[in-house]
């Protein structure tokens, strides 16, 4: 697919996280998760431009972020959706049909999901020899499969996300794979591809171009007798450095071995398009400090206390002279966003909003202490905001069990 890309660098994170939610903010009810189409395409457009005519295709998991519309809006943009269970791979050929691809990898494939996945797939890369032993013959006729490979090249500084980090889960480590083959222990017979996705949030597409040399270095027969190679995720378009490299080592690929490569960048496509709404419920002082009582909390964006991040709101800037704790309201007492200084002071029914919040927000936030979850909005590429789904008690009834209002 090529697209051409007319929009400048920045013009996604101008609409997503400054222009458009001023005139979306007042109109919703919060909380709010407010995603924009337009974001979305935006930022599979700079993708499409990073990739360039190196021939590389561009798949979307399902993972950070996975509304039905949301999906549907980006199938004329992409080759087909990356899954990692059996639900996402139901899910992803449902939106799709026939029009695209479905590519699995999972380290947890166990029998009880199988015929689902079966079903579904298209590409499917085993993410050990004794998974591969196991249930490769399930796949035959059905699917392609490869192994998920571990490069044993890192380039991740913390080791929470990264797949090359002592005793990985993630993957056959190249070492072994060579040791096996050259002792005539794996026979690549049926072995079509490789997968590996080793970095996170990461702008430099040159790590990817080195992650490949390393791989070509050393796998060179196994490349030989492959037809396609899945680069993973974890790069950000929208920082793109060192695309030439990135674009020649795909080409190289492709040419040398005679492979379909892929990529599936999953944050970097719908990160500046999902933006959180909150609504001040409280402001006190506490020790010195005014604390402002959000009607959200770390739940809603399980990211933030995850990994201990401060994420962005806007308005915010150190100079300014009013400064806020930013508290959720569970009873959680490090349910907190951070500091945040504004120019103005914030009351009782002040609107804050997150930009940046497409990316493993909404799939990842829960209900603890029965806090409902955000309302969610849809800004279509018209510039129209629907309502697109508002959960409610029976909501909560039923996630706890009662499936019958009246039978509580
Ligand atoms: C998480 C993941 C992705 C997407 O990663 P991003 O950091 O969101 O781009 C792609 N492929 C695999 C195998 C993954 O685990």
């Amino acid at each position: 697919m090529q697209i051409d890309v007319k929009c400048s660098k920045y013009a996604s994170r101008i609409e997503g996280a400054s222009l458009r939610p001023v005139m979306v903010h007042e109109q919703v009810e919060t909380p709010a998760f407010v995603y924009q189409e337009a974001a979305i395409r935006d930022a599979l457009l700079a993708m499409h431009a990073v990739i360039g005519d190196s021939g590389c295709r561009l798949l979307y998991p399902l993972k950070p972020f996975s509304r039905a519309n949301g999906l549907r809006f980006m199938r004329p943009y992409i080759d087909g959706f990356s899954v990692s269970s059996a639900f996402e791979a139901a899910f992803a050929r449902t939106i799709l049909g026939k029009r695209g691809t479905v590519h699995l990898t999972t380290p947890g494939m166990c029998p009880a999901d199988l015929a689902g996945m079966v079903a579904n797939c298209d590409f499917v890369a085993f993410n050990s020899l004794s998974q591969w032993d196991h249930f490769r013959d399930a796949f035959e006729r059905h699917a392609s499969c490869g192994l998920r490979l571990n490069p044993q090249l890192p380039v991740v500084l913390d080791d929470r996300y990264n797949p090359c980090r002592a005793h990985s889960k993630l993957g056959v480590p190249l070492d072994a794979l060579t040791e096996r083959v050259a002792h005539g222990d794996f026979s690549m017979q049926g072995l079509a591809g490789l997968h590996l996705h080793t970095n996170c949030d990461s702008g430099d597409f040159g790590v990817l171009a080195d992650t490949i040399e390393h791989v070509e270095g050393k796998l060179e027969h196994v490349l030989d007798s492959v037809e396609w190679v899945n680069l993973g995720g974890g790069y950000l378009a929208e920082q793109a450095e060192h695309v030439d490299r990135f674009r020649s080592a795909v080409g190289r690929l492709r040419k040398r071995f005679g492979v379909e490569v892929f990529i599936e960048p999953g944050a970097s496509t719908v990160r500046a398009a999902g933006q959180f709404v909150t609504t001040v419920v409280d402001l006190f002082e506490s020790e010195g400090v005014t604390v402002a009582v959000l009607d959200t909390t770390v739940n809603h964006l399980p990211e933030v206390f995850e990994y201990q991040f401060q994420p962005e709101v806007v308005g915010h800037q150190p100079e300014h002279p009013h400064a806020y704790l930013l508290a959720g309201s569970s009873c959680l007492a490090g349910d907190m966003f951070g500091t945040y200084r504004f120019d103005r002071r914030l009351e009782i029914g002040t609107r804050l909003i997150l930009p940046n919040a497409g990316a493993y927000t909404l799939v990842k936030s829960h209900r603890f202490n029965g806090i409902n979850l955000p309302t969610i909005y849809c800004v279509r590429e018209n510039g129209d905001i629907q309502i697109e789904q508002r959960f409610t008690y029976e909501d909560y009834l039923n996630h706890n069990g009662v499936c019958d209002d009246a039978s509580v």
